[in-house]
Formats: C-alpha cells, structure tokens, sequence
C-alpha cells in the first residue's frame, strides 16, 4: 500500500465545481481517497496552484507518421538533445523528439494523459510501441476512418448498424479508442491523384459524400456508444474561403448525446480563413464562434500556431501536397492501402508573413470568442501548429490582454484590418484554463468515469501542482510569471506517485493504453460476415487473420467495453 497527502493545495477543480479551495488531497494506491494514515508521504503544496493532470486530446506523438517526420529531419534531431540523467534516458528533438523526450517534457508541463490524434489501422502496431515507450502519460489513439473502404460501402448502403459494425471490428482490430475521420473522403480520392472540394462532392469509384460519411459515421458512433464523438478534421484544411465548408459542416451535425459532444472538430483554425487567395485571406472566426456558440453539440480545439519552425504531419495527403507546392521544401507522402493516407512537410511561421500572422490571431480569437471555454479546447496540433511545448505561451496569451498587444506590435501589417483580435478585450481566468487544459477534455474523450479529468473520491491520482500563487500574480500584468509557471510543475503526480519534480523526471514510468471493445449484436460481427472476408483477402495485402494487434503490443493495456446495441 502506498499513501500521499498533499496538503494546502490550491485547488480548481472545473468538473467537481472547485475554483480556488485551499485544501488537501489524500491518495492511497494511485488513487483519490477521503484519508490517509499517518504513515503517508506528505508533500506540502505551499498554497500553489494545483490541478487535475493535463490532458492533450489532439496531439501526434507516436505512430509511423510521427517518427517518418523524425527521419525527414535529422537537423530536429540534433536540437532539444538532453544528456542521461538519473532516471532519464538520453532525448533528442525539438518538434518531433524521441518519445522518452515527448514524455518527459509533457511530464515536466503536467500532462499526464495523451490522446494520439490519428492511428492508420494498418499500421497500429507502430503507434503501440511507441505508445510503451512514452511512459509517463496514459495513451489512447484515434483510428483513421476517413478513407476506408468497407466503411465507404456501408455509408453507401445507408446502413448505420454496418457502418457501425465495421467500426467495431476495426476499432479493436487496431486498440484503438474512437473514431478519426481526416479529410473524410478526400484522401481516398487522394489515391487517385484527386482531392475533394466541398462536403456534397462524390469520392471517386464509392459514389459517397464528406457529408454522408461524416453523418453516418456520427450515427454509428452513437448507436456504438463510444465513449469519445466522431473526431473531424473537416475538408478542405488550409485553404483561403474554407470557412464555408466549415460552416456547413457544423450545419448537418445532430445533436444526439446529452452527456457529451456529438461531433470534436479539431484544430478549427486551420478551418476559419475567409477571402479566395493567400492575397486576401482573413479570419471568419466571429463566424465560426457564432456557429459554435449556438450548437453545443460541438466541441472544436484551437489548432493555434506559434512562429517558429516545426514539422506538419496529416493523414489529409492533398492538403501536404498543396504546402509543398507552396513551399517547395521536402515532402513525404504516404498511402496505407484501403484506409487513409498521409503527408508531411516542415515549415517555419514567421511574424514577417501576414498570412501566419493571420493564423496565429484566428487560434486566439477562437479561444476569446467561445463563451462556454468547454467547447474550445487549447491544442496546437502538435507539432503542427507548434510544438506542445510552447502551450504556456499560449496560456500567457489568453490571460493577459497586454502580452497580446506587445506581441501584435512585432507582427506583419494587416493583422489589426483583417481579424478582430486586436479588439479583443477578453481576459481568460485560472479557471478557464483548467477547463480549456485537462477538464474539458476528459469530458470531450469520455474519460471522466474513467476517472480523468478531475480530483473527486476514486478517480485517479493524477495531480499538477504548478509554482503560482494565484493569490498573489495578476496574470493580465505578470504574464510572464503565468507562462513560467505552466512550463514546468513543482510536482507532477502521476497515479499517486511524483514522477517529475521541478522538471526533472525522477521515476521510470508505466503508462496505460485505453481502448475500446465495442459490442455488436452476434449477427453484425464481421469476422463472421463472407462478403467482408471475401474483400479483406483480396484487397488487403495482408491476411485478416494476421492483421490485428496482438495484445503482446499493449503490456498495460486497459479495455474499455460497450454495451451491446440493438
Ligand atoms: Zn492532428
């Protein structure tokens, strides 16, 4: 048995309705509890601020993708390298590090669980050693559906329970924990040398629409009971006018759940560009809030950029291939047969382009602009907006009204006429934050009962306690104390025991990987349908008997099973 009192913490809690307590937190083997014996360790938080542990539910970390983006830049590699020290292993990497260096620096910013933003089925098994190898967060990965054909068929037969079947199958065929759709449809037609432009366009040879997969996929998310919503990245990311193909996206999402989003749109600042061409791009985020702010079946996250260099990796694989017309810099592009597809490139945003300068307001203005801070989640892409590290900047930036002047002064000319920021009076508080950082996003990926997200009776140990005295720094003046501070904790706490004290990790870790079984009714199981074996051997390149992940890939890995629908 191992016990730990944490005492005088000042404590926000979102989720149990906590916002400033002084108080102390008993924990007895890795979880909450209402006391300990006298024999706890005890760690006296000195009134600082203190948190559930961080949550990222949309970042890239692990998986084929992420380390093609480490072999593409050896130049990343010899930046962020840190030296063997006590408990850690050697890291490398600046925006795409090793993933012992992505633990340790998440650790060092009080995250504790991760949630992978696009698993390729296929290649699942990459995304799961990485996923052990990142030992100080729990992992959960999003599985790419956008392109994939039996689902395609099913959205095409207008039949949710299919639909819902094959999603089953694959979902714990790859572990996986809920359903991504990237560019849905377009980077089938991708595989053809084609993107689709607006959400009624047909996909090439399935004869389905963005919107039909889009609807019938949130349909059988639902009927499935998953615990997360269909997670979007919508089409036509990156283009100057997407706002429309935004906009109408949002238009055809039911609201279907009472506990939770029915759809997450991630990363929506890639997706709030008004004008035609890179001349006269501007931000439509007044327009993307204003959809947001009256459908609360909608949850998005920031997508916020940082200037700086960094990589871009995506399963949207036209969308790469558009950068890399614009840039001319290296590009990788990838296919995985019958499901997706990817692409990457790095690039670097500068103050000195209107067009990232642009950018980088839209992410703020969206994060301003949403009232409920539940339905706007703070994310950055990682790495492609920036690296995950650089998420303290961005807290300084909603919190002080001044820092974001200064830095506004630095930029290129047209940010003040082409996006409203500027305007923006609005000042988020402590408490936004830790809804924006770790509450809402428990609540967003259904992990609350898993006991993520919050610091009641039974959930799980996992704490960050930050060096800032919420009673003594004003962030609007001192935004610099607030960046500091959410840069590295004092301790970060990781199922009842610290595991990294003042940026230094100092245990070895042992994460959990949470995925989904979800239950079909005996009649839809694929692994007993002929047609779908029938296709599966002869599309595949690989036997159905040897495509899912052995459990021998997932040493802690932790089920989550649904109940059965009819
Ligand atoms: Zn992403």
């Amino acid at each position: 048995m191992t016990e730990l009192w944490v005492k005088n913490a000042c404590v926000i809690d979102p989720l149990r309705g906590i916002n400033g307590e002084i108080m102390d937190i008993a924990i007895r083997d890795g979880r909450i509890v209402e006391s300990v014996s006298d024999r706890a360790d005890v760690i006296d938080a000195q009134r600082c601020l203190t948190l559930p542990g961080g949550i990222d539910s949309h970042t890239h970390v692990s998986g084929t993708k992420v380390n093609f983006g480490r072999y593409m830049s050896p130049e990343d590699m010899r930046a962020g390298r840190t030296k063997r020290k006590g408990k850690m292993h050697v890291t490398s990497g600046y925006y795409v590090p090793t993933t012992f260096g992505n633990s340790y620096r998440y650790s060092a910013m009080g995250y504790t669980t991760l949630l992978e933003g696009a698993m390729a089925p296929l290649e699942a098994r990459h995304t799961h050693e990485e996923f052990t190898a990142t030992p100080h967060q729990d992992m959960m990965a999003n599985t790419l559906f956008d392109g994939n054909w039996a689902v395609m068929d099913a959205v095409r037969e207008k039949d949710v329970r299919k639909t819902a079947a094959v999603v089953a199958w694959t979902l714990k065929a790859a572990r996986g924990y809920g359903i991504k759709l990237t560019n849905p449809g377009g980077t089938e037609a991708w595989g053809f040398g084609e993107d689709l432009t607006g959400i009624h366009e047909m996909v090439p040879h399935f004869a389905v629409s963005p919107a039909e997969i889009i609807t019938t996929m949130i349909r059988a998310n639902e009927l499935l009971k998953l615990p997360h919503s269909v997670h979007l990245h919508c089409n036509n990311l990156g283009k100057p006018g997407n706002y429309q193909t935004t906009l109408e996206t949002f238009d055809i999402v039911p609201d279907l759940n009472p506990d939770r989003q029915t759809l997450y749109a991630t990363h929506v600042q890639f997706h709030a560009y008004g004008g035609g061409t890179w001349k006269n791009i501007s931000s439509k985020a007044e327009e993307i809030t204003r959809s947001i702010n009256s459908k609360p079946q909608i949850v998005m996250d920031m997508g916020q950029i940082m200037f700086g260099r960094t990589m871009t990796m995506t399963a949207d694989g036209p969308m790469e291939f558009n950068l890399h017309c614009l840039h001319h810099n290296k590009w990788s592009n990838h296919d995985v047969e019958l499901e997706t597809g990817s692409g990457i490139i790095p690039v670097t945003y500068s103050k000195k382009s209107a067009v990232n300068c642009i950018m980088w307001a839209i992410g703020l203005e969206l994060a301003l602009l949403t009232k409920n801070p539940y339905q706007c989640l703070l994310e950055t892409d990682n790495p492609n907006g920036a690296p995950f590290v650089k998420y303290p900047e961005i807290i300084g930036l909603l919190m002080s009204k001044r820092y974001r002047d200064e830095e506004c002064a630095t930029l290129a000319n047209g940010v003040e006429q082409r996006t409203s920021l500027c305007a923006l009076e609005r000042e988020l508080d402590w408490h936004d934050i830790a809804v924006m950082t770790r509450a809402g996003q428990a609540k967003a990926l259904g992990i609350v009962n898993q006991g993520k997200g919050h610091l009641g009776i039974g959930a799980e140990a996992d704490i960050a306690i930050y060096p800032i005295r919420t009673d003594s720094v004003d962030p609007a003046r001192e935004y610099r104390k607030v960046v500091e501070g959410f840069q590295k904790t004092r301790y970060t706490i990781k199922r009842g025991r610290v595991v990294s004290r003042d940026g230094d990790i100092i245990v070895d870790g042992a994460n959990a990987t949470f995925w989904v079984d979800a239950m079909v009714p005996e009649d839809l199981k694929m692994e007993n349908d002929p047609e779908f074996i029938k296709r599966f051997e002869q599309f595949y390149t690989v036997r159905m008997s040897n495509y899912p992940v052995q459990d021998v890939y997932l040493p802690r890995g932790r089920r989550i099973e649904t109940e059965v629908f009819t």
